[in-house]
Order: structure tokens, then sequence, then C-alpha cells
């Protein structure tokens, strides 16, 4: 058996300095996450808001981040805190994060998610529903939201080709995100991608956030 510690310093080696781990917390004790932190670790995912404002409520130092999929109507209970959103994948979605996070009076950092892979999945939008998105007057109107990149989950398979494929289309269509949108916003720069079968692929294909939760705390039951 390897320590949370010991498996932090492994991947650590792996991971470049200007990429950002966030260790995926979620189903993990208050004790587990203690010692990451006793390790050095201090970005965090978590996936269900319930968990994660418990959570936060025992380590308020940490930073926390919400990497799963977001309903409107729980927003509110994490917009004081969170340091980042993932997985936003609507407008309506959007809109609620930016009215909370006015009422909080902070600004709410937040991805779009894109749907890559071959499985089928309702969360995250198509390129053609991004562009939509990002051509849409509404959106320019939010206030106290930043949107700083994007975020995609690969399939899940053993072909590497198929995963490397996608975390490419991935980047190639942050490229030209970022030139046609975001010309001169340095905020949008960060490409979450990689989980614990893939991040050296996602890294070697541009990544800068890596999500790992497994490879650091084990597996989930
Ligand atoms: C659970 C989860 C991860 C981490 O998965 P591992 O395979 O345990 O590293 C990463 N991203 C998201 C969105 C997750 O839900």
């Amino acid at each position: 058996m390897t320590s949370i510690a010991q498996n932090i310093k492994e991947i650590q080696t792996f991971v470049p300095p200007e990429v950002k781990l966030i260790a995926v917390s979620k189903t993990k004790s208050i004790a587990e996450i203690k010692e990451a932190m006793q390790a050095g670790q201090y970005r965090f995912g978590e996936n269900k808001v319930q968990e994660l404002t418990a959570k936060y409520e025992h380590l308020p130092d940490a930073q926390w981040h919400f990497i799963g999929h977001l309903q409107t109507n729980k927003v509110k209970y994490i917009a004081p805190f969170v340091q980042m959103i993932h997985a936003t994948d609507s407008l309506r979605l959007l809109e609620e994060i930016s009215r909370q996070a006015i009422r909080n009076n902070r600004f709410i950092d937040c991805l779009l998610q894109v749907h890559i892979a071959l499985e089928e999945t309702k969360f995250g939008f198509s390129r053609e529903e991004i562009l939509r998105l990002l051509d849409s007057p509404v959106l320019q109107e939010l206030k106290n939201i930043r949107i700083c990149g994007l975020m995609g989950i690969a399939t899940n398979t053993e072909n590497k080709d198929t995963i490397r494929s996608e975390f490419r289309g991935l980047a190639s269509l942050f490229g030209h995100i970022k030139e046609k949108y975001f010309p001169s916003e340095t905020s949008f720069s960060e490409l979450s991608m990689g989980m614990s079968d893939d991040y050296s692929v996602a890294i070697e294909e541009g990544s800068t956030m890596v999500r790992i939760g497994s490879s650091i705390f084990g597996v989930r039951k």
C-alpha cells in the first residue's frame, strides 16, 4: 500500500509545474484530504454539491473546484466559496452562476464543458453549440463570471489513439475560441482535461489542469 503523500509525489514527477493538479476527493474522507494537504496539495475537486459544502466547512483553506454536472437550483450553495466550476454546459446555468456571484459580491471562474467522448451523454456542449453560445449577446452581458477555458472528458477506452485525438480536438477548439473570442483576455487560459488513466496523454496534448482521483486516493467504493 502506498500512502496518499507518496502517490502525490509520484504523480508530480509526471505533471509539469505549469499544469495544475486537481485532486479529486469525491467519496473520500476529511482525514484523507488532510493527508493530501499535508503533502502540499491544496486544490481539490468534488462532483456533488452537498459533499462539497460539507467538506468546505471542515477545510475552508483548501481551494475547491466543482467538476461535476451542476444543477441550476444548487448554484447558490457553492457560490460563496467555489474556486472554479469546470463543467458548465448551458446558458441558463451560466446566468444563474452570474446572479449568485453578484449576490456574493465575487467573481466565479467557469469552464465550458465540451462533449468530446464517443459515449452518449446529455452533458457538455457540441462544437456548434459552444460557438453559438459565445456569439450570444446574453452571454456578453453576464457580470461577475470569468470564462477561463474549456473542459472535456475523453472516451473511457484502452485505445490511446482515440483518447489522444479527442484531447487534440479539444485543444484545437480551445485555440480557435481563444483567438476569435478572447484574444486579449489572459484569464481565458485553462484546458481542463486528463484523469487518472489518461492524464499523461492530456498533458502532451496541452492540458493545463488535470483532475486526478483514484491514482491519488485509491479506487472509490
Ligand atoms: C471522478 C472524476 C475524475 C477523477 O477520476 P479518476 O479516474 O479517479 O482520476 C475526474 N473528472 C471528473 C469530472 C470526475 O467526475
